[in-house]
């Protein structure tokens, strides 16, 4: 029987790890794939207060290494589903728990195209507020319509020269005071009815094809492209017991505390208004310590 199984070791679920620990606690941190979450993927982190400048992977291994060094255990196995009673069955084995932290992450959508992945860290960035300053005065582009979209667009028009706004609808999905900002905006250009299509450069990107309804393509010069398609966490397997919202986070009272007494939830997983690597790390020391003070 362990005092807290956390699922998931991102920046979220290895500090709730983290304060578990050095609160004296039976702790087991599952993880799916490898430990870090998303953050891995950042080349540079500039945004943590207290330090100025770490690569994702870098943090990710110091806050892993924190970790085992309390004795922490972390196993790489599939959660598949938590049954009523708190039990967590895996892959590979099935665990018993008095609190379980959800800290599973959302992962970026992707376009799916061509040389994407090898682009990430070159030009392609999927977090504005993470990656903007490295493109001051540069030109960049951003691709989707939703809320993030609009935001990043204006975001980054404070800091690139020029921005281009592509969208595959001729509408936004996001919100139109944005829009009405974005049309403020002398250095922002939409570019409706297309898709980014195809990613130019050797080592860094150089620039991106853009291709519209008609199948006219176009080449654009950006040193960066900002993918803002949306998120997807993945909350199905919690879905038994757990309530998710539309769009499959899981819904918090509170902050951390889920629908289910016992069962909480700290990071990206989560409903949630800003996902990054302070309010993940927030969430994992609160869901932490509620769990403690709470625990039977
Ligand atoms: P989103 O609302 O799901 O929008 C994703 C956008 O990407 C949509 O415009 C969609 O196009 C487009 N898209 C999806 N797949 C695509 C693909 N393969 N190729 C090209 N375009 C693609 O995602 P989000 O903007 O990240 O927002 C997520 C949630 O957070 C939303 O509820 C949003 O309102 C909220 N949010 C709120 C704020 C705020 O209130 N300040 C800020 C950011 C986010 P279609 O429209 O054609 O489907």
């Amino acid at each position: 029987m362990y005092d807290i199984i956390i699922i998931g070791a991102g920046p979220a679920g290895l500090t709730a790890a983290l304060y578990a620990l050095r609160a004296n606690k039976k702790v087991l941190v599952l993880e799916a794939k490898t430990y870090g979450g998303q953050i891995v993927n950042a080349s540079n982190v500039e945004n943590y207060p207290g330090i100025k400048n770490i690569s994702g992977f870098d943090f990710a291994t110091n806050l892993y290494n924190q970790v085992k060094d309390l004795s922490g255990e972390i196993k790489f196995e599939t959660v598949i589903r938590i049954d009523e009673d708190k039990k967590v069955i895996t892959n590979k084995n099935e665990y018993n728990a008095k609190s379980i932290i959800i800290a599973t992450g959302a992962e970026n959508r992707k376009l799916n195209i061509e040389k994407e992945s090898e682009y990430v860290g070159r030009g392609v960035s999927y977090c504005a507020t993470c990656d903007g300053a490295f493109y001051k005065n540069k030109e960049v582009a951003i691709v989707g319509g939703g809320n993030t979209a609009l935001e990043d667009a204006i975001y980054l028009s404070d800091i690139a020269s020029k921005v281009y706004l592509i969208h595959r609808r001729d509408e936004f999905r996001g919100e139109n005071k944005y829009l009405e900002e974005i049309k403020s905006k002398d250095n922002i250009e939409l570019i409706l009815n297309s898709s980014v299509t195809k990613l130019n450069g050797e080592d860094l990107l150089t620039s991106i094809e853009v291709t519209n309804k008609e199948n006219e393509t176009k080449t654009i010069e950006v040193s960066g492209l900002f993918i803002a398609v949306g998120q997807a966490p993945k909350n199905e397997i919690f879905s038994n017991i757990i309530e998710l919202d539309n769009n499959g986070y899981i819904k918090s009272i509170d902050g951390v505390h889920t629908n289910k007494d016992g069962i909480y939830v700290a990071g990206d997983t989560r409903v949630k208004d800003l996902r990054q690597l302070t309010t993940a790390v927030s969430d994992g020391s609160i869901a932490a310590t509620t769990a403690i003070k709470e625990m039977n």
